[in-house]
């Protein structure tokens, strides 16, 4: 994780790849990217490191958590894939990142601020983000989504503009908190997983200042920030993947002298009845019977997300056996940018008549006659006559004597044992 020397942390002068300074790859998802930076911000924190190492460990962790900044955004990600760091940088056109602040990102991730020591003098100048997952159907990703809702949120009050207090009032230091405006918490941010952070003070509900019961804004109560309902919207590509991030800037609630947090949702793909989806390809099962494996048929055989009709000429002289796998290029998901699709694979499943479907012996035999003839009899000094339960289980080979199931032995590539699993006795 650490191998980027020195210069490497500097960040400014040359251009320093992002991912090798997270320790991932450019494939990683989101989760991985939040790990990594969880892993080197804790590893290069200021607080953790000797006197002597400070200085450098700052550099460091600055450097890391820039790199976050950027590949935990989305469109940012996409911005730095692009065009590297020029894409953020103002001088050549970029946006320009507005810089990093470093108590945001502490507050975030672990509720801790930079300098703040045991007093904790000094507040988090950004809102926490308010993290939520949003579902989404196959169907929706397909053709892109906007969704209208209403959220609940607290704002700055109007009337005292975020004081708390009626005009003209002296305020006096809240004595719970001794002016400081936070109090120590836990909060639960997982099963099992606690961490530290700074709640606002609630007797001064974060002012560090109190005033009596007569003195408070009538419209907030004191409380300095009001309840409103705000109509809101997000807007999901067509395209979109799973754990993918759709930020509603500065859409968290409000507190006084905060810069409120954003809105994140991230989506969450349901499974899908009839496609599987992996990357911009989409799988889907083909059922045919038997009998149009064998003749051919001209037909929709597939409803495709969007509701259209996917027609399949199967000629007639051709076959389609079980399992078969058919590739249709550009019958797959949208692409976030641009027109091109992925594809769509159909996987064979033939659907064989059930026992006894013809009436007597003299269709069989006619049935026998149109199909090829078998292949050559076997020759054998020696016959053993032998029944067969039908329809048995494959997991169980191995099973009665204790080896492991075959399944496990011929998923492993560098098995080479000569147990004698049982080889398939027609090769
Ligand atoms: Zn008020
Ligand atoms: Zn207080």
């Amino acid at each position: 994780m650490d191998s980027g020397g020195p210069n490497k942390a500097s960040g400014e002068e040359e251009e320093t790849d992002l991912y090798e300074l997270l320790g991932v790859e450019k494939t990683s998802t989101a989760a991985e990217i939040k790990k990594a930076y969880r892993k080197a911000a804790l590893q290069h924190h200021p607080d953790k490191v000797p006197e002597d190492q400070r200085a450098e460990s700052e550099v460091k962790f600055k450097a890391v958590t820039q790199a976050y900044e950027i590949l935990r955004d989305d469109e940012k990600r996409q911005l730095y894939d692009q065009f590297g760091m020029a894409a953020f940088d103002p001088s050549r056109g970029g946006p320009g990142d507005g810089g990093v602040d470093l108590n945001d990102m502490l507050a975030q991730m672990f509720g801790m601020n930079v300098g703040g020591g045991a007093g904790g003098q000094r507040r988090p100048r950004r809102g926490r983000d308010e993290e939520q997952q949003y579902k989404v159907t196959l169907e929706e990703l397909y053709k892109g989504k906007t969704v209208k809702f209403a959220a609940n949120k607290r704002v700055i009050c109007s009337l005292c503009k975020g004081s708390g207090a009626k005009e003209k009032v002296k305020p006096q230091q809240c004595d719970r908190c001794k002016g400081a405006g936070v109090r120590e918490a836990y909060r639960q941010v997982g099963p099992g997983l606690v961490r530290q952070e700074l709640l606002p003070c609630d007797n001064c509900e974060g002012t560090g200042m109190f005033y009596k019961e007569k003195d408070r804004c009538k419209k907030c109560k004191g409380k300095r920030t009001v309840e409103e309902t705000k109509a809101l919207e997000i807007y999901i590509p067509r395209g979109s993947m799973q754990g993918e991030r759709i930020v509603l800037e500065g859409e968290a609630d409000q507190f006084p002298d905060q810069i409120p947090g954003d809105i994140v949702f991230t989506l969450v793909e349901e499974p899908h009845d009839l496609f599987t989806r992996v990357g911009d390809d989409l799988s889907a099962e083909l059922d045919v019977t038997l009998a149009e494996a064998l003749t051919g048929f001209s037909r929709v055989v597939l409803k495709h997300l969007d509701g259209r009709g996917i027609h399949l000429e199967h000629p007639r002289g051709k076959i389609f056996q079980p399992g078969e796998i058919l590739k249709i290029a550009g019958e797959g998901m949208p692409r976030k940018r641009g027109d091109e699709r992925g594809d769509l694979y159909l996987s064979v499943k033939v659907a064989f008549p059930e026992a006894g479907w013809l009436p007597d012996d003299a269709a069989y035999e006619t049935l026998r006659q149109l199909l090829p003839p078998p292949e050559p009899l076997i020759s054998s000094e020696e016959v053993d006559e032998v029944e067969y339960e039908a329809d048995a289980d494959i997991e169980q080979m191995g099973g009665r004597s204790g080896h492991p199931r075959p399944g496990m032995v011929w998923e492993d590539e560098d098995d080479d044992d000569d147990q004698g699993g049982p080889q398939c006795a027609t090769q």
